[in-house]
């Protein structure tokens, strides 16, 4: 993918994905991905809307592609 090893973002894009509350009590939740993890579902987000969502307590990144490294 990427020879030289370093992380490549240009050009990347992240989904986020609604997840519902198992408890049902209203409240989803959402969970951020890089465009290209193998979880599919979610809406495309730009690089602001990636630091934005970051910032919200009901999301959370995803634990195998990790968007939040991409933020930094
Ligand atoms: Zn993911």
């Amino acid at each position: 993918m990427n020879p030289s090893g370093t992380p490549n973002t240009r050009g990347l894009r992240w989904r986020l994905q609604s997840v519902p509350d198992p408890s049902g009590d209203g409240y989803g939740r959402g969970v951020l991905h890089r465009g290209d993890c193998d979880v599919p579902g979610g809406g495309w987000l730009g690089r602001r809307e990636l630091e934005i969502a970051l910032d919200m307590e009901n999301v959370t990144p995803c634990r195998r592609c990790r968007p939040d490294q991409d933020a930094l």
